[in-house]
């Protein structure tokens, strides 16, 4: 007999674990924005994720309001809430900044112990690469929110207006 062919799903168990499944079952953030100005959508066909990224910038080019839509996985979820949370206050720099410390850590190539490494609750997502295909998921809303800050400055220039 061939077992059905599924994704494993990541168990989530311990510290991390906790962490990841509190903001899966109390997602921050998971609302629409009105009039955004950075807007981007994605999906993941081999797991069936979608997400919808949303922000409102000040004149500063800075998140004054974020939201997000997703389908999906526990991952997917917890991952667009953790990055939600993670964008209040933040310039599109330094955003960017943000997601490639997160994909250098989903990917390895940071150390195993991200103490200090600035990344609050998303260090709890590096339990994920425990399970390569899962590791997509968490990385969509990261790459969806780099489309969306990609759009916005190429309609906007490098530099926000004001
Ligand atoms: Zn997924």
């Amino acid at each position: 007999m061939t077992p059905p062919r599924t994704i494993p799903d990541v168990p989530l168990e311990g510290l991390y674990g906790a962490v990841i499944l509190d903001h899966y079952r109390n997602p921050r953030n998971r609302h629409p924005v009105p009039d955004p100005d950075v807007e981007a959508q994605d999906f993941n066909p081999f797991c069936g994720d979608q997400v919808e990224v949303q922000a409102k910038l000040d004149l500063q080019g800075r998140v004054t309001e974020v939201g997000f839509h997703a389908e999906g996985c526990s991952i997917i979820q917890a991952s667009a809430s953790m990055m939600t949370e993670a964008m209040a206050g933040k310039s599109l720099d330094q955003l960017e900044e943000l997601a490639s410390h997160f994909r250098q850590m989903m990917q390895g190539q940071l150390p195993w112990d991200v103490e200090g490494a600035n990344l609050g609750d998303l260090a709890a997502l590096q339990m994920v690469r425990l399970y390569p295909v899962r590791i997509k998921c968490a990385l969509l809303p990261w790459t969806t929110l780099e489309e969306g800050m990609d759009r916005w400055r190429s309609r906007n220039g490098a530099r926000p207006v004001g």
